[in-house]
């Protein structure tokens, strides 16, 4: 970094806006998985689009990375600066500016924190529906970033449903803007598309324009368990069509995972169900006519233990007993420390292949590291699965090795290596396991398109050199 560089920026956001090395925090270094770190020279807080776009082409000038940080609470390296590199933060740019309730539209900056635009969308009778375990770290530009799903997929689809508008600026600086509140817009190729999803490697969010839905004035959430995955299928189908449309999430737990969760939090809470079934799901649906909603609701579950396709429910009662049941899908802390260190997964596949997934993962994994644990759970009415493994041990050789083992199951089964989280720095070998010569050459004539020099986020999703 030139000295000219540092003073520039200084004069741009301010000299306490512009940290460099040593003083630089943790917290902008690494993301929550730990397993990677960095040396910034220089972190950035803007507070404007037009302070983003002149940082931007500062920095192009010098060729110097930039790596655009939300929460950090992604899991593959994504947002861990390059070393020697430039680091922003979008922290100070963490306004909701609008919600217009006959749009039913949000406007915010990508630094605002997704829990207080959830929070603020719900002041305004509104939902905004994407919600994950990280609410309170994740920001805006992170979710957009990554394509975040979450909770609420299965009704609400993932970040890229919500996402209306956009405005981001590009590599050279370019400020790039359509924050229209139009659901329909096929004017020609749809950028924004393009953005959501590329992890900062194609440009830095600075706003958007997010669909919001009138919020639901009842919850009904069930803990049910089945003997079976293709009861518990059964379940997800039938509440789907008996619930006329109001099923919003649908979290599969396979036994040992509910057992070690459940069994970690006893000290906190009693365990919601008693063990010994084969699947447990966490059901949740919301609509707008709470006594009606409840009864349906209750009339389904109780219809399904009748007719055998469900061997339990507890349905519950009080706010209390609905997180008690969310925090066994939740409050991983507890049971996963003893499996710690741990290597943990985010794939997806077609609904109907997850036994033949989990079948060959644990058939690789019992061939190639014996004795080890696996852990499945998940979102799985998006297909999607995760996978925590366990030996006791980790390091870079046998992190590849569970990374092949658990890979080459979804390859089998005709996967995605990464449903939620992205790809980042720790899938970035493994991407043509499931994306073909053709995707990736394509992929890579976008990047140098959009990003000639390798600006942002170098040696993210495609690895190639800057
Ligand atoms: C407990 C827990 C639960 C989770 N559950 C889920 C889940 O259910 N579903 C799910 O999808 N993910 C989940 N995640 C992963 C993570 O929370 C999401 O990936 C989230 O979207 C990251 O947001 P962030 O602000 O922390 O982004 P960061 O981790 O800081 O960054 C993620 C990526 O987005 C890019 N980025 C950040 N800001 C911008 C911007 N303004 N413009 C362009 N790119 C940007 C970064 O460069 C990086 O590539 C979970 C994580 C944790 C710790």
């Amino acid at each position: 970094m030139s000295e000219s560089l540092a003073q520039r920026l200084c004069q741009i956001i301010g000299e306490r806006n512009v940290l460099t090395g040593e003083s630089i925090g943790e917290h902008y270094r690494i993301d929550i998985s730990r397993k990677y770190k960095s040396q910034p020279a220089i972190l950035v807080k803007p507070q404007t689009t037009a302070e983003v776009s002149e940082i931007v082409r500062l920095a192009a000038a010098e060729s110097m990375p930039i790596t655009v940080i939300g929460g950090q609470s992604g899991t593959v390296g994504s947002a861990v600066p390059v070393d020697g590199g430039l680091a922003m933060s979008l922290e100070r740019m963490n306004r909701v500016i609008e919600i217009d309730q006959l749009s039913m539209t949000m406007t915010v900056e990508a630094g605002c924190i997704l829990q207080i635009a959830q929070e603020t969308a719900e002041l305004e009778g509104t939902l905004l529906p994407l919600d994950l375990g990280s609410r309170g770290s994740a920001t805006i530009g992170g979710v957009i970033g990554t394509n975040a799903g979450g909770n609420r997929v299965l009704r609400w689809g993932m970040m890229r449903d919500m996402v209306i508008g956009l405005e981001a600026v590009l590599a050279d600086g370019t400020i790039i803007s359509s924050l229209t509140k139009m659901l329909k817009d096929n004017a020609g190729y749809n950028w924004k598309h393009l953005l959501i999803g590329s992890e900062g490697t194609l440009a830095i969010v600075t706003r958007a324009v997010l669909r919001l839905r009138p919020l639901p004035t009842s919850r009904q959430t069930a803990l049910v368990a089945t003997a079976s995955f293709e009861q518990a299928i059964t379940v997800l189908r039938r509440l789907e069509l008996e619930l006329s449309g109001r099923l919003s999430s649908f979290e599969l737990m396979w036994s040992n995972f509910f057992e070690a969760m459940t069994q970690a939090q006893l000290p906190q809470r009693p365990r919601p169900m008693a063990l010994g079934h084969a699947f447990y799901i966490i059901v949740e649906a919301m609509g707008g006519d709470a006594e009606y909603d409840l009864a349906r609701f209750e009339q389904v579950l109780m219809a399904m233990i009748e007719e055998n396709v469900t061997v339990d429910a507890v349905i519950a009662q009080s706010e209390r007993e609905r997180e008690a049941i969310w925090a066994v899908r939740e409050d991983l802390s507890p049971g996963l420390t003893p499996l710690r260190p741990f290597a943990s997964y985010d794939v997806s596949m077609g609904v109907g292949d997850m036994p033949a997934f989990v079948s060959k993962a644990e058939t690789n994994m019992a061939r190639d590291f014996p004795g080890a644990k696996m852990l499945f759970y998940g979102h799985a009415g998006d297909g999607n699965l995760h996978a925590i493994v366990s030996t006791g041990t980790l390091d870079a050789d046998i992190q590849h090795g569970f990374d092949a083992a658990i890979f080459d199951a979804v390859r089998d089964v005709g996967g995605s290596i990464a449903a939620e989280h992205g790809i980042g720095i720790a899938r970035a070998g493994f991407l043509s396991w499931t994306r073909s010569p053709s995707e990736l050459a394509l992929m890579s004539v976008l990047k140098d398109a959009i990003d000639p020099r390798h600006i942002l986020n170098p040696g993210k999703i495609i690895n190639v050199a800057g």
